[in-house]
């Protein structure tokens, strides 16, 4: 039977069929995507999934923060090697961020099926609640509670910018389930993702294995100045809102090219109040965004950002209330699992790349249970979050391609003997 496993294939037009009947749910007609979290077009296209897994006799479970979880069992017992993503998106969203993930775990699961074959231990395919955070703060929310680094509770009670409770929404879209979290950790964990950026792409790549995820600090800045008019307010007397986080937004942006080396840094929400051509802005509401792999890095840019606000603050007498949206560590991800994908990826003459993911997945939170690694393929011009994301359909397969040997090796029903070192 190795011989055959070894020769195991996915059927891609099967895995781009899937792909294309998920993408028309919440479908924005200009080749993008809508289903945000908890919405009824996230509600339909849970639903499809749930059916595609019952179609392949799945034991489909749905948790208390309505995680699904598709199992098959395996030749023995114990916690399942596991794969998956998630299937919300942003309110302009590509066809491939998360669903791929998803729905190449169920193109494994198909041809084992079809092959017949029976993986040693049990495989899981999960679809995780809230990874996007566009609705609902945090992003990742649903892995987060599934492995106990946010309690349920406030889980259940995270509120959408219009004040609408998850817990809510959850029960009213019949995804409120009954398994407990925090689950049982699984065996490993695997997920298939677009790369989101250029990398791949411009250096020639099919596959990414993703080395870790850089850490992530978000917050939102609230600015209180003084509401005047624009002709008659001199400029030293002004306490002037919009000036501040405009002189913010520019700050921020200097301080990422000044310290160079893989930081990151976007003020990607900006509002101000009144918002009128003749009136000096009364308050401004901005978020910052910053990223880099590693974490003591990390914090000299959170330091440096702070101390900007403050100066420009003080300096125009205008009052700062900063609120923390989420804050996750740099991630390294199990280096048996990155040698175990870079050498699938080289064993099938795929051009293969090590990287460090620059957005937040599932797969991060995962890592605090169990060992965890990533598989990316290259997005076309970098996009993702819009509707003209696009991967090549040979690379969706391929991808699919090393997530079915990676799987088939973490299950121990192929030995890695014939993997070459893809170092
Ligand atoms: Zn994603």
């Amino acid at each position: 039977m190795t011989a055959a496993v070894d020769e195991l294939a996915v059927d891609g037009d099967r895995l781009l069929r899937r792909l294309d009947d998920l993408a028309a749910v919440g479908s924005t007609g200009d080749g993008g995507v809508s289903r945000l979290a908890l919405t009824d077009d996230d509600r339909a296209g849970r639903d499809l999934v749930v059916e595609w897994m019952e179609d392949l006799d799945l034991e489909v479970s749905v948790d208390r923060i309505g995680n699904i979880v598709g199992s098959r069992s395996g030749l023995t017992d114990g916690p399942p090697v596991m794969t998956g993503s998630h299937v919300d998106t942003v309110a302009t969203g590509g066809r491939y961020d998360g669903n791929l993930g998803v729905l190449a775990g169920l193109e494994v699961v198909e041809t084992l099926v079809e092959a017949g074959v029976t993986t040693q231990r049990p495989l899981a395919v999960g679809v995780f609640t809230d990874e996007e955070g566009s609705r609902f703060s945090p992003d990742m929310l649903g892995s987060l509670v599934y492995v106990g680094g946010m309690t349920l509770a406030e889980g259940l009670d995270a509120r959408s910018a219009d004040g609408v409770r998850l817990g809510d929404e959850l029960q009213r879209i019949g995804y409120a389930g009954v398994v407990p979290v925090p689950r049982t950790a699984p065996a490993a964990f695997v997920e298939l993702h677009i790369e989101q950026g250029p990398v791949l792409e411009t250096e020639g790549f099919t596959i990414g294995a993703v080395t870790g995820v850089q850490g992530i600090s978000w917050q939102r800045v609230l600015l209180t100045g003084q509401a005047n008019h624009a002709g008659t307010t001199p400029m030293h007397l002004r306490r002037d809102a919009g000036y501040v986080a405009a002189a913010i937004a520019t700050g921020v942006r200097r301080i990422a090219l000044e310290r160079g080396g893989g930081t990151v840094a976007t003020v990607g929400s900006l509002g101000l109040d009144p918002d009128l051509v003749n009136v000096v802005a009364r308050r401004a509401e901005l978020t910052i965004d910053l990223r880099h792999p590693d974490e003591r890095e990390l914090r000299l840019v959170e330091a440096a950002v702070a101390e900007l606000v403050a100066e420009v603050a003080a300096t125009e007498g205008v009052e700062v209330a900063i609120e923390r949206l989420a804050r996750f560590e740099p991630v390294v991800f199990d280096e048996t699992i990155v040698d175990l994908v870079a050498g699938v990826a080289a064993d099938r003459d795929l051009p293969v790349r090590r990287m460090v993911s620059g957005a937040g997945h599932d797969a991060q939170m995962l890592a605090r249970v169990c060992p965890t690694g990533m598989i990316f393929v290259p997005s076309h011009d970098g996009i993702s979050h819009n509707p003209v994301e696009h991967t090549d359909p040979d690379d969706l397969v391929a991808g699919a391609d090393v997530l079915l040997h990676t799987l088939l090796i973490l299950t121990d029903t192929r030995g890695p003997g014939r993997v070459a070192d893809g170092r």
